[in-house]
């Protein structure tokens, strides 16, 4: 397949390459197969993006059947990706461009270009990689730091380029006359090159898909800063994934502001008081419990159960904080001077008194291999994982075969 891919230059016209917009075509398929459990089909010419230059494929249709994905090949041809066999090499087809996919795309792509240019004209930051994915855009650069004011200022910058509607053209030049260009990156390439300008932002070399004015982009969010590899990364939106984030973010703020009757920039000031207000009242509850605590030890201690090997009580208990429950079983233990068995939820709290030779890490260990529980201890507290509130006799009756 390489070797014949090799014989020959690359065949399939890029309709795309001129008419980014250009969402149905005819065409005769050149070469068709199986690849793996899939079929493929080259075109003479194709209006479909193959995956490349961190832009995903387009999707579609070639006559009826559906076209999954679009690749290229080493040789430069766009094998375009089908469940079922389209038809043979020779017959003519008709191509059909998914257009909400490629819209998505165009304004995607451009409001990267967009970025990559404000940042570099702003921050003078150079663009390293970019990813233009399903969920949001992203573009990495040769920076280590970001602040919220130079993120901001390079938003505002780019939606100030979608408003003034700004001309996007596209221009074949020759390599050799390049260098004349103000090109945003340089480039090795030779040959005809195919440069993006956005008037009055940008001019770089490019072959994705992009808008034909700068407007059509629609609004531009910049939604995270990272760090990545040591660079930053940003992650963006645009298009109607900006506005559908937006009206996520309005809904829920929204409903905020009404439950907590505030207005919407002064929810971060009022959660935050709340989160503080929450914090104390939460610590003013831990100390009241551990003031309780020896009432609730008394109260437990009565549940006494008097064998030969050792006095115990054993209790489901709830709305004990689990940073006291150990010391719970502690006091019940030498009240009884035995053993406390302790069931909070799905945890075995042990307590044993030090005036017996009774030993918890032990009682957890005989316990943890005989019914399969997780924990352990050391000699006068300890705990398991895993236990069933159903089975509280049970788990006694094992300590007490151990000891
Ligand atoms: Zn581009």
């Amino acid at each position: 397949m390489r070797k014949k891919d090799l014989k020959r230059p690359a065949l399939t016209e890029r309709l795309y390459y001129k008419e980014p917009g250009l969402l149905e075509f005819e065409a005769r398929i050149i070469e068709s197969g199986r690849q793996g459990d899939h079929y493929f089909s080259v075109l003479d010419r194709s209006a479909f993006y193959p995956t490349s230059g961190g832009q995903l494929h387009d999707t579609g249709h070639l006559g009826d059947v559906k076209v999954v994905e679009v690749v290229e090949t080493d040789s430069g041809d766009v094998r375009h990706i089908t469940l079922s066999p389209v038809a043979h090499a020779g017959s003519a087809v008709s191509g059909r461009v998914d257009r909400a996919r490629r819209q998505r795309h165009r304004r995607q792509h451009t409001a990267q270009h967009i970025l990559s240019a404000v940042f570099a004209k702003l921050h003078d930051l150079d663009t390293q990689s970019v990813h233009l994915g399903e969920e949001y855009g992203a573009i990495e650069f040769n920076a280590t730091a970001l602040t919220p004011e130079q993120v901001e200022a390079a938003e505002q910058s780019a939606n100030s380029k979608v408003l003034d509607a700004l001309p996007i053209e596209i221009l074949f030049v020759e390599s050799e006359e390049v260098s004349q260009l103000p090109l945003r990156r340089p480039t090795s390439r030779t040959g005809t090159l195919r440069i993006i300008r956005i008037v009055d932002c940008d001019y770089v070399a490019c072959g994705g898909t992009h808008c034909s004015n700068t407007a059509e982009v629609g609004p531009i969010k910049i939604t995270a800063v990272e760090k990545a590899r040591g660079r930053i990364l940003i992650k963006f939106l645009s298009g109607r994934q900006a506005l559908e984030d937006y009206a996520v973010r309005f809904t829920a703020t929204d409903s905020m502001s009404r439950s907590l009757t505030c207005a919407v920039e002064d929810l971060p000031e009022k959660i935050e008081k709340m989160a503080g207000d929450i914090r104390r009242l939460k610590k003013q509850v831990y100390e009241a419990r551990k003031h309780l605590l020896p009432a609730r030890a008394s109260e437990l201690a009565t549940f006494v159960h008097h064998r030969d090997k050792a006095d115990y009580v054993a209790v489901l208990v709830k709305d004990v904080d689990p940073v006291l429950a150990s010391k719970l079983a502690g006091m019940v233990a030498d009240l009884i001077e035995g053993f406390a068995v302790l069931l909070i939820e799905e945890r075995l709290v042990l307590g044993v008194c030090e005036k017996t030779d009774l030993h918890a890490g032990n009682m957890a260990r005989a316990l943890a291999q005989a019914k399969d529980l997780k924990g352990g201890g050391n000699s006068r507290q300890a705990q398991l994982g895993g236990a069933d509130c159903k089975k509280l006799e049970e788990y006694v009756e094992a300590i007490l075969d151990s000891l």
